[in-house]
């Protein structure tokens, strides 16, 4: 008997139709989303003391989501997700509003497609940013970076002013995702989830790369092949059921995040 051979678009048709009917999500609020994504990046090692921003916008316009400042990403919870308005003055909640958030205002008002938005300081990504290279997306577990990681090469400084968000939304362009040279990683996508999941493989695919690097040069991937697992990676159905099995961990380990 021969085996039945199809077109791989069939497969990936199958696929979507079986991830749409069998990848059941909860639905969690944005302030419990964000007060999740806080505790997964804590748990992918992305704490680095008071550096480190993750932001959602608001339903009003000109209204941001954003963790109160002084708080460890593991201490988040929806209740102390504050709401800030677009020069960063505190709306609803309690807390001092992080004043390194200015230059995620810029990506906003610049990118109406960007809802959610992480930034941190992890160590791969970090010890990166020291060389003056750009990222290399060489990995299959790594593709939904592939031509969606933008590279800054200069470090205009602490970003807690008007100029820094400038040159950062210049840089990012209408990519997902930037490197930031001395200084970490950035993901600006449509919702809080796929900026989760960028944000957790671009310091899996720093650290791919470092370790590659230290060997030998790093071979690049056929572009189509790539093209396409960086499609398959960011498929909607798959980037929720990504955040729901990093946010099951989290919540292994209490459910705090979501009060
Ligand atoms: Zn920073």
């Amino acid at each position: 008997m021969s085996a039945v051979i199809r077109p791989k678009s069939e497969y990936h048709r199958i696929t979507s139709e079986r991830m749409n009917r069998y990848l059941k999500t909860p639905t969690w609020s944005l302030r419990q989303k964000l007060a999740l994504a806080c505790r997964i990046l804590a748990d992918e090692g992305h704490e680095s003391a008071l550096a480190g921003q993750i932001t959602g916008r608001g339903d009003k316009p000109r209204t941001y989501w954003m963790l109160s400042f002084g708080l460890w990403f593991d201490e988040a919870q929806a209740s102390n997700i504050v709401l800030v308005d677009d020069d960063l003055n505190l709306l609803e909640g309690e807390g001092m509003v992080n004043p390194s958030n200015r230059f995620h205002l810029w990506i906003y008002r610049h990118r109406p497609d960007v809802n959610a938005i992480i930034h941190t300081h992890p160590p791969y990504c970090s010890a990166l940013s020291v060389l003056g290279e750009e990222l290399a997306v060489s990995h299959m577990d790594t593709a939904m970076l592939y031509e969606d990681v933008a590279f800054l090469p200069e470090w205009p400084g602490v970003p807690i002013g008007d100029e820094e968000g400038e040159i950062i939304t210049k840089a990012i362009g209408t990519k997902r995702s930037i490197l930031l040279a001395h200084h970490g990683q950035l993901a600006a996508c449509s919702n809080i989830e796929e900026a989760t999941i960028m944000a957790i493989f671009i310091e899996r695919a720093a650290r791919m790369h470092l370790m590659a690097r230290a060997i030998g040069p790093i071979r690049p991937i056929r572009p189509e092949h790539a093209r396409e697992a960086h499609d398959y990676r960011l498929k909607p159905k798959a980037v929720g059921a990504t955040f729901h099995y990093f946010a099951r961990r989290v919540l292994r380990q209490g459910e705090e995040a979501l009060e």
